[in-house]
């Protein structure tokens, strides 16, 4: 009977819709817990000079110390942050940890890197956005200099005069900042020639391709001489082969990260193995 078996399925789709839309109060729930908890952690990934091999500076990204489960990676629960507008909260607390980490780290007199964080557009949308970095770079003198902004190509565009505004005010206190996945959105050139920025990411798609697709070799490579000829500093993201940082130098990329150099890892083990100075001997 056709009529029984489109209920049925009626039924069994709400059914469905139901306990996904149960699910995500849940991991709502949990995500709001999670902050108040502290459960949320920050990582970090080196970001390499070419030329010099060295570190420069690095990415602070989250993860969610689920006890039940382990870590939980940003992909996971991002959107879902940025659904509920609990990014906000999230947000500002991974800026202020991160301008923490970098000055516990400056004043035990370890090797000084700048640290970047990545910035959701809905944050830079966000009224009081520009107020929250000023507060949070406030703890100390070198906080604004320590810290780049990262901000995803594809919805820095979208409204691109209030975000040319927010990028000026917020390199008016210092504070650099790169886009990030570049490539990904569709940036129009004339508008990337008005972005305050300091730095462009290529995004890791386009270096996983690089050493297969003539296209996508074309691709960074434009990309690189396109950042330079706007004195713009250019990092390649997602290196993890030496083909691909070999090629990278060729094309006078000037910065990598990636799983070749480094993992992102705990904040403690960062500290550790990467601004820990020579001893004497
Ligand atoms: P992203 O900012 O483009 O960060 C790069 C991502 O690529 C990270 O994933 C990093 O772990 C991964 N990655 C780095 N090198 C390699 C590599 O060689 N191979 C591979 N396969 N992957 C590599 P992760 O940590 O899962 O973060 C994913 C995204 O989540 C980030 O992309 C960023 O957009 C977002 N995110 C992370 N932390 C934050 C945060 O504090 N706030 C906001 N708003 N977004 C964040
Ligand atoms: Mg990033
Ligand atoms: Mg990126
Ligand atoms: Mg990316």
């Amino acid at each position: 009977n056709k009529a029984k078996t489109s209920g049925e399925r009626y039924l069994f789709y709400t059914q469905k819709m139901t306990d996904m839309a149960a699910g995500k109060l849940t991991l709502e729930n949990q995500l709001r817990q999670a902050l108040d908890k502290g459960e949320f952690v920050l990582h970090y990934q080196p970001k390499v000079n070419l030329a010099s091999g060295k570190m420069t500076s690095a990415e602070a990204l989250i993860r969610w110390n689920d006890p039940r489960t382990g870590l939980v990676p940003p992909g996971r629960f991002i959107p879902i942050l940025e659904e509920t507008g609990l990014i906000h909260e999230v947000g500002r607390w991974a800026l202020r940890q991160a301008i923490k980490d970098a000055l516990r780290w400056r004043s035990a007199g370890l090797a000084a890197v700048r640290i970047a964080v990545n910035v959701s557009p809905l944050q830079l949308r966000h009224r009081g956005f520009i107020d929250e970095i000023r507060q949070a770079i406030s703890i100390d003198a070198h906080a604004a200099a320590g810290l780049e902004l990262e901000i995803t190509e594809s919805l820095l565009m979208e409204n691109v005069q209030h975000s040319i505004t927010s990028l000026h005010a917020i390199r008016d206190m210092g504070v650099t900042l790169a886009i990030d996945d570049f490539g990904t959105g569709f940036s129009s050139l004339s508008y990337l020639s008005k972005l305050p920025v300091d730095t462009l990411k290529i995004d890791r798609s386009f270096v996983i391709e690089m050493t297969d697709a003539p296209e996508s070799l074309a691709l960074v490579s434009t990309i690189i001489s396109l950042a330079h000829a706007l004195k713009l500093k250019v990092v390649a993201e997602g290196v993890e082969t030496e083909e691909q940082s070999r090629l990278l130098q060729v094309l006078n990329c000037d910065e990598i990260q990636g799983f070749l150099f480094s993992k992102p890892v705990p904040s403690d083990i960062f500290e550790a193995k990467y601004l820990a100075l020579p001893s004497s001997p």
